[in-house]
């Protein structure tokens, strides 16, 4: 059961609200190319049909930067300016029309280019996210708190917060990441308490498709549960629509819903006689890209198989000779087991056609 949502300041991000009443706004990065448009887009594109709801992209350079109108001006959704170290580029980003910043103002140095790229974000409304991550944490925070500490995390986004504000800002954000899970869950803990501008979560680097779906998850999770994190990015070693779907589970398991359907599958044991890795992974797959919010279980015995099939909307319970197919806790076919994904999705489709045809 998760506590309730932490209160924070609602800020708008284009179309995007995060924070305020909104419920936590899922987020990924490309990983193209910032110059390559056409590639840039296309990953947005698959971003954006998988679920996210804001873009982020990194802009290393001038020729980056002089991508960004194009592409602010043709993603599906909006985009936003992932920035360090130059003011140039922050400007330049700001020009082509992006919906938000992602930079440290402490690493831009000079206050009057940092007044500079504050002032046309606030004319032009765009927020800005100031970003502490474990790994690059400014040597000054680390000596003052005795290592990299969340109490230096949180004091170093903090202190990047004051530059802002002393420039006008007060539309922002706040991260805190770091690969260390307890690290990070404890840094977002104490910044939950000292500000009510809404937070980005995350775990950074957290490692390929699987240890980093599960560090997401159980940091993110802890967060989620006791009411912190306003936006969400699942950072993974893998393709970043892979980032969204851990995404919405991570959302799911917290108590935000359901996204799309959701395939329980059983471990198999000595019972089972059928490839249900396969099938489960066949059912997944073309389950992707389907926005109705229900429950497939993919069951691989008719012994205990159908107590879970029956509780889902649609479901199977495969045996040697036959799977049977349930549909509102009722069977309803009895297949040859080379029929059954088959028949699962039949039935799946027309649950989801006769929703909509109710609404
Ligand atoms: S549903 Fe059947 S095959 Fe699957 S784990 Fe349970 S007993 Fe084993």
């Amino acid at each position: 059961m998760r506590r309730a949502r932490k209160r924070t300041r609602p800020v708008t991000v284009g179309p995007v609200q995060i924070g305020g009443d909104a419920p936590p706004v899922v987020q990924a990065m490309t990983k193209t190319d910032t110059r390559d448009v056409a590639a840039t887009l296309a990953q947005i594109d698959a971003l954006a049909e998988a679920g996210s709801k804001l873009v982020r992209v990194a802009v290393p350079d001038e020729r980056a930067a002089a991508a960004l109108a194009e592409i602010a001006a043709s993603s599906p959704l909006p985009v936003v300016a992932d920035i360090h170290f130059n003011y140039r580029l922050a400007l330049q980003a700001l020009q082509a029309g992006v919906a938000k910043l992602r930079l440290n103002p402490g690493n831009i140095g000079d206050p009057q280019r940092v007044r500079a790229v504050v002032q046309e974000a606030v004319a032009r409304s765009v927020p800005i996210r100031v970003g502490v991550n474990a790994g690059s944490l400014d040597p000054v925070w680390r000596k003052k708190y005795g290592g990299v500490t969340a109490a230096a995390l949180v004091a170093s986004a903090l202190s990047q917060v004051r530059i802002l504000e002393k420039e006008g800002c007060c539309q922002i954000v706040i991260s805190i990441k770091a690969s260390d899970v307890p690290l990070t869950v404890q840094a977002y803990r104490m910044l939950a308490e000292k500000t009510d501008y809404p937070l980005h979560i995350g775990i950074t680097e957290a490692g390929t498709e699987l240890r980093g779906a599960v560090f997401s998850a159980v940091g993110l999770g802890v967060l989620l549960a006791e009411g912190i994190g306003d936006t969400l990015r699942v950072s993974l070693t893998a393709d970043p629509v892979s980032e969204v779907r851990v995404a919405y589970d991570i959302l799911a398991a917290t108590g935000w819903g359901h996204f799309g359907p959701r395939v329980v599958s059983c471990p198999t044991c000595g019972r089972c006689t059928l490839d249900m890795r396969t099938v489960a992974l066949e059912v997944e797959r073309r389950l992707q890209g389907l926005a109705e919010p229900l429950v497939v279980a993919v069951m691989g015995c008719v012994v205990n198989g159908p107590g879970e099939a029956r509780a889902a909307d649609v479901g199977l319970a495969g045996g040697k000779d036959a799977a049977l197919i349930f549909r509102s806790g009722e069977i309803i076919r009895r297949v040859p087991p080379h029929e059954m994904v088959d028949a699962l999705l039949a039935e799946i489709e027309a649950l989801v056609a006769a929703r909509r045809k109710e609404q």
